[in-house]
């Protein structure tokens, strides 16, 4: 019995992260569940956004040569999607291979687990003959939608003009044509989805989502894909809790948080990619400002158009809300989402952020930027009923109009109160016997098989 534990020990999943917050985090909780069910992890990453391995020191990390430009959230994304997978499809092999060769004879590679952006992983480890998984951290409802804008581009649903923008698309309640992800370079685009998230392979696919939030898109997928898919979401739950943060966490916040009054805090965050300009950020400032609720905001260096001006609208500003705000650029989030005194978050709908705060219970007024964004932000608002959405430009009187009926109105109560219920059946679900522990449990006997 001792002598398999120790061989199970030798058992090698090389971990493939696509560079970006939003997706290094749960590549990394799923290294750490992973772990500690007796696994070796190797995670083969980009220098760009490289992870800090002291966070991880159980884990190997191999960075792969520096041959791509930074992904630009500002410019194209498809074209530096594919620029990133092309470089590094080479050198990835390269380097399995020799991951492979420096192995003794009794530890072996048991699979890949890539990134779905990371897709040339799934060729070479085909070539390498090795098993492949696909983590997706978008949501499910995102995975369905985005398969669909092929068909949906083909019957002369998109592109759509603005008159049909609030339409539901057909069958995709609660989802209205302004809400699909699409990007701008919409031939590009699609031709990025057929080739790299509509081939459907053998692959199985793990989601960073919960049987019950998204149990119709899930049987969908599993109609449409027939292949093993494991959903293990929240894995930060499931995890054991080391950070992945790419940028220092101000924990002085927490310290602020600790004197602020019970459910009062509205905390505000667009996460790791989103922006705004200087104009829209003034409007958030002086929306804030005005609510009169206290607020902890996270101001991300890179995330203002504009920056430069930041200095002079703040000044102002700080003297305007003394105590009542608190400024942040980096926050230590899940933290935050947890401590007693928040009890409101305005957020960009990221899937890590959405997932985070369902967990804690916390109420969400929903400002979706792009991508998956706006599909999380219709499924919190008309189907999770747990938040509200901001549309249109942003403007002072709108947001304060937001945060008071979140953080003090009826209608928040409301949705405080369904949070609540979502935040216990979460617990049921990573329980021993639940969907999300069942999940990981199949996962690794899986892997095992391999
Ligand atoms: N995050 C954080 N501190 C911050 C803002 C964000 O730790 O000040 C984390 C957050 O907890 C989440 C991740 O960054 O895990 C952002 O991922 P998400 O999917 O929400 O959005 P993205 O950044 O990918 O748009």
């Amino acid at each position: 019995m001792e002598e398999q534990g120790k061989r199970r020990r030798r058992v090698r999943v090389v971990l493939v992260p696509w560079p970006f917050q939003g997706h290094i985090n749960p590549m990394l909780q799923l290294g750490s569940i992973l772990h500690s069910n007796g696994f070796s992890i190797t995670v083969v990453h980009a220098q760009y956004n490289s992870p800090d391995p002291s966070s991880h020191p159980d884990f190997s990390f191999v960075p792969l040569p520096d041959t791509s430009s930074a992904p630009d959230f500002t410019g194209e994304i498809v074209a530096s999607i594919v620029q990133l997978s092309t470089n590094y499809k080479a050198c990835f092999q390269e380097c399995l291979a020799q991951v492979m060769s420096q192995q003794g004879s009794d530890e072996g590679i048991a699979c890949i687990i890539h990134d779905e952006l990371m897709y040339f992983s799934e060729a070479v480890a085909n070539a390498l003959k090795l098993p492949s998984i696909s983590l997706t951290a978008s949501n499910a409802a995102h995975f369905l939608a985005r398969s669909a804008l092929v068909q949906l581009k083909a019957e002369g649903h998109i592109p759509f003009p603005e008159s049909k923008s609030q339409n539901l698309v057909p069958e995709f309640y609660p989802l209205r044509f302004k809400d699909l992800p699409i990007l701008e370079k919409l031939e590009s685009y699609l031709a990025l989805v057929s080739k790299a998230f509509n081939n459907k392979t053998s692959s199985p696919i793990i989601y960073n989502t919960i049987d019950f939030l998204e149990n119709s898109s899930l049987e969908k997928i599993q109609h449409q894909w027939q292949v093993p898919i494991f959903t293990m979401g929240p894995m930060h739950r499931i995890a054991s809790t080391s950070s992945s943060s790419l940028l220092e966490e101000d924990t002085s916040c927490l310290a602020w948080l600790d004197k602020q009054s019970c459910k009062s805090v509205i905390y505000v965050s667009l996460g790791s990619v989103a922006f705004m300009d200087i104009k829209e950020l003034a409007e958030m400032a002086w929306g804030l400002a005005n609510s009169h609720q206290p607020f902890l905001w996270v101001v991300r260096p890179g995330s203002v158009l504009g920056e430069e001006l930041i200095e002079v609208l703040f000044k102002e500003f700080k003297e305007n809300i003394d105590d009542r705000g608190y400024i942040v650029k980096w926050a230590p989030q899940k933290k935050v989402l947890a401590h007693v005194a928040v009890g409101g978050f305005l957020s960009h709908c990221g899937w890590n952020s959405t997932l985070e705060s369902i967990c804690e219970g916390i109420p969400m007024i929903c400002r979706p930027c792009f991508m998956d964004q706006k599909v999380n932000a219709r499924y919190i608002s008309q189907v999770w009923r747990v938040g509200l959405e901001l549309e249109g430009d942003l403007e002072r009187g709108e947001i304060k109009r937001a945060v008071k009926k979140l953080m003090v109105g009826e209608e928040g109560e409301a949705m405080r109160e369904k949070a609540k219920k979502l935040k216990e059946n979460v617990e049921l679900c990573i329980k021993e016997g639940g969907s999300s522990y069942n999940s990981m449990n199949r996962l690794v006997e899986m892997i095992r098989s391999f």
